[in-house]
């Protein structure tokens, strides 16, 4: 079921939540009626952005030395009680397999929430010696978790991601794998045209059995902050529960340290919807496109057969060139199919009259501010790629500005209250030890409806002030209500 631009007009400044859903649907991304509750559907116009989403992320990790496994979904129980703190902190969310065919199992089978226990299962078998390390393997796949509360791309109890887990010698080596992942999320972040901040959790906060754990984080248009990717310093917790240890050169016995990466591609997807788009619709940077360039005939009486000649030679030439393309030759009026395409967020428009095919030329049109330029077909595919990188930059500056705007500083609980009132994060203090920062923070959660402490900024030089909610001294960190 499609709609056209002509009936998609939602306000998503004032509006985000129905403008979001209603974008789902009416540019054909997924379909949530599938018969098992907070289970979704992906339809092509999203499938081919995932498929770009992967290899982006997939090439930047092979770059950085990662190497592609695949494990099976399931994780039977004993493996995931093996770290204590994991298994409490998940077993809420797990779904558990527990008849094969007409027999109950012996022992419950968990379909994957996150793979940890599986990994550490077999580096057990695999770490012997120092040469063995380190290991850096991820996989792409998809993981389950039982939610009652989903939104497509947002929260589903079946999500899309990669999954990182990586041992290493020591302590030290383990804590630059935390510094290389922020550089492969930012590399990957420029192309998605996504501005984004990187926190440390406060210690109350963390992921269940990790020693610190990260969160990129970005803002979205309806003040809330969505984190699309984690990663985490897991210390020697997992490699010791699973008693996974390497002699070194002299024989002595030693426990690695180790990390997992999780960049949410699922969640990329909506970040990317929610941070371009516009009232017109969609709006996806020109490299991660399902389709880059929609090439449209504008019709004159006894002028088709030279436009539709003319328009295939362009696709032609700019497919030679790497161009992503598709002329569409429905019998839809221009203006219709100027809205449609719109609405699906194809960065770049061609449009072809009786003049361009007569003297070869092409008028190209941007989905984002809707300049247009004109340009001779000798010169289109340069022309079509120059503009489609000046596209992509100019996103990501909107977007970098738009979140710059988006931080307020505030000094008591009302101030915070206010900033996350504005849509903004509040930047302020809270009590870091975790008994008083515990309390702090869901007083100022329950006081401001909502607002969690994301944690401190990475890079960000350390202060301490007033906290906000007791006066004593706390860290400097940001507050944002959150997804
Ligand atoms: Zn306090």
């Amino acid at each position: 079921m499609q709609m056209s631009s002509r009936e998609f007009n939602k306000d998503k400044e004032n509006d985000f939540s129905s403008w979001y859903n209603t974008i789902i649907y009416a540019a054909d991304l997924a379909d949530i009626r599938y018969n098992v509750q907070g289970f979704v559907v992906h339809k092509p116009w999203s499938m081919k952005v995932f498929k770009k989403l992967y290899k982006l992320f997939e090439t930047e990790l092979e770059k950085y030395g990662h190497e592609p496994v695949s494990f099976p979904t399931v994780i039977p129980e004993d493996n995931f009680e093996v770290e204590k703190e994991h298994a409490e902190g998940f077993t809420p969310e797990v779904y558990w397999i527990t008849k094969q065919g007409e027999h109950d199992m012996a022992r419950r089978l968990a379909l994957r929430p996150t793979s940890e226990t599986a990994f550490y299962q077999m580096y057990n078998l695999w770490v012997k010696s120092h040469s063995d390390l380190p290991i850096k393997y991820y996989q792409s796949c998809t993981v389950f978790r039982n939610e009652s509360e989903t939104n497509p791309f947002m929260r589903g109890c079946e999500f899309m991601w990669i999954e990182t887990h990586n041992v290493f010698a020591n302590e030290k080596e383990a804590r630059a794998q935390v510094e290389e992942d922020k550089k492969i999320l930012e590399k990957c972040a420029e192309v998605m045209c996504l501005p984004f901040y990187f926190f440390k959790r406060p210690q109350w906060d963390k992921f269940a059995g990790a020693v610190e754990t990260y969160a990129t984080d970005i803002m979205l248009p309806d003040g809330k902050t969505l984190q699309f990717a984690t990663t985490h310093y897991l210390g020697a917790n997992f490699t010791k529960a699973f008693n996974v240890k390497y002699n070194d050169e002299n024989g002595k016995e030693h426990s690695p340290h180790s990390t997992c990466f999780g960049p949410g591609i699922w969640r990329m997807m909506a970040a990317l919807i929610a941070t371009h788009g516009d009232n017109k619709g969609l709006v996806f940077p020109f490299a991660l496109a399902p389709l880059q360039t929609i090439i449209i005939p504008i019709p004159k009486t006894g002028e088709e057969k030279n436009i539709e000649k003319y328009c295939m030679e362009i696709k032609e030439e700019l497919e030679a060139n790497g161009v992503e393309c598709k002329v569409d030759d429905s019998t839809k009026t221009p203006g219709y199919k100027y809205n449609f395409w719109e609405l699906k967020g194809v960065p770049l428009r061609i449009e072809i009259g009786a003049r361009e095919a007569k003297e070869k030329t092409a008028t190209i049109v941007r989905r984002d501010n809707r300049d247009k330029t004109t340009c001779k077909f000798s010169e289109m595919a340069g022309n079509v790629k120059e503009t489609g990188a000046k596209l992509d930059k100019d996103l990501l500056k909107k977007a970098q500005d738009d979140l710059e705007d988006k931080v307020k500083t505030a000094k008591t609980k009302e101030e915070v209250g206010k900033a996350l009132d504005a849509k903004c994060y509040a930047k302020t203090f809270i009590c870091s030890t975790e008994k008083e920062g515990v309390k702090c923070s869901q007083e100022l959660q329950a006081f401001t409806k909502g607002g969690k402490v994301r944690g401190e900024l990475v890079g960000e030089k350390k202060v301490s002030g007033k906290c906000c909610v007791c006066g004593k001294t706390g860290a400097q960190v940001y507050i944002a209500r959150q997804y």
